[in-house]
């Protein structure tokens, strides 16, 4: 087996050779400061650096936070949250967050490989996310049965707890082996081999063994760029995620007080209930606003009717007043509330021959008023909730004075 040494043109990478190296001593072979923040390199690392899809690893350093690793030429960059004493290093990886990469990125090569063996879909571009992972195949559309056959297959080869096996080849030995992609560097090429069933170029960390990647599961697809993307979890995020769904199974059930398989169809009944008690209701306030203004005319003697409506929704006032001026000669200046803003509906008949946009201006002189409407129907929205009172009492005194003048 061939593999690249530490020189002082570049730092030997401990994870090459073994992944699951959690602890490591090294010495400190130049010091910087970037971004106002101390940074070292190291003679040798475990840390892994973003690279390839994969996140960088965090971890201590003398139990001094390391808080982003960056590969350039050869060299690995650690940036530390303070600077640290001594030229030899203690390194702690958070295995935790390690590990979880390790299966994702594993899965991702035995997901790709699934793709490719069922129907020759190739895997663009990979991205390991916080919450979930994505890969983009170059398919226009697949079938829900494929995707399920797919995601099938790569489980299978969990299951068969695979070898995971990594190596080094020269560049011009690369063809005696069937490599899922061409290599995109040059030189020596890392070969990640899971056992007789998939082969690709990357310089990523991986687990040992197919099993230790965990249940892989496909989330969703989606197209872009004309390909589709599909969103994936392994291992402990699979069992994170398939906890999540039961309990809101669990507790959509327990609102319905229903079995959890008959979730769906009572979501389905009770919104066509809803449905049809929202329609009774339309007409049952239909049939209230006739009479509500029937016997607000009777109150009132003039030819404004106006009132503060704290009660009713934005909506009911319209219906109101359009109700006020169906039935009778008037203006209806009528007034509501919601959340934080003040609703002013202000209505009048065609009979009377007034244009009540013309009280806009009078409004906006004294507030910031949005909105509008027709000749015979406004719609105005207001912040200053607190004024309702003066803005219904301005209104209704604009269109008296207009209305009857003298
Ligand atoms: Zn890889």
């Amino acid at each position: 087996m061939i593999e690249p040494k530490a020189t002082k043109e570049s730092t030997e990478r401990l994870y090459f050779e073994d992944a699951f190296l959690q602890e490591f001593t090294a010495r400190i072979i130049r010091r910087e400061t970037r971004e106002g923040l101390p940074v070292v390199i190291l003679d040798r690392t475990a840390f892994y650096p973003e690279s390839g899809g994969q996140p960088y690893d965090l971890g201590t350093m003398n139990e001094v936070k390391v808080i982003r690793v960056e590969a350039e030429n050869g060299f690995i960059i650690h940036y530390l949250e303070k600077q640290i004493e001594g030229d030899e290093v203690r390194g702690r990886i958070d295995w935790q967050r390690r590990f979880d990469h390790m299966q994702q990125h594993t899965g991702q090569h035995i997901l790709s490989q699934a793709f490719y063996e069922l129907i020759k879909g190739e895997t663009l571009s990979f991205h390991l996310g916080q919450e979930d992972s994505t890969v983009e195949i170059n398919l226009p559309a697949i079938e829900e049965e494929t995707q399920r056959q797919v995601e099938e297959l790569a489980n299978r080869v969990v299951f068969s707890d695979l070898e995971v096996k990594t190596y080094f080849l020269p560049e011009d030995k690369a063809g005696s082996i069937p490599l899922r992609k061409p290599p995109k560097k040059s030189g020596l090429i890392r070969v990640v081999e899971v056992a007789g069933f998939d082969y690709s170029a990357c310089g990523g960390t991986h687990c040992l063994r197919t099993g230790q990647v965990g249940l892989i599961k496909i989330l969703k697809q989606e197209k872009i760029r004309g390909n589709l993307r599909f969103s994936f979890v392994c291992g402990f995020r699979a069992l994170k995620e398939f906890e999540n769904y039961r309990r809101l199974l669990q507790e959509s059930a327990k609102i319905f007080s229903a079995e959890e398989a008959e979730v769906p169809s009572c979501a389905e009944k009770n919104l066509a209930e809803l449905k049809n008690l929202k329609k009774n209701q339309r007409k049952l306030e239909e049939k209230l606003a006739v009479l509500e203004a029937k016997e607000m005319l009777a109150e009132s003697g003039g030819n404004i009717i106006s009132g503060l409506f704290p009660e009713k929704s934005p909506g009911e006032i319209k219906f109101l007043a359009l109700n006020l001026v169906r039935q009778a000669e008037v203006v209806a200046v009528l007034a509501a509330f919601a959340n934080e803003y003040f609703h002013l509906v202000v209505a009048a008949s065609d009979k009377l021959e007034v244009d009540v946009r013309e009280v806009i201006p009078a409004l906006q002189a004294t507030a910031e008023f949005k909105g509008g409407g027709s000749p015979t129907l406004i719609e105005l929205v207001s912040s200053k909730k607190e004024q309702a009172e003066r803005f219904c009492q301005l209104a209704a005194d604009f269109f008296k004075a207009k209305i009857n003048p003298g």
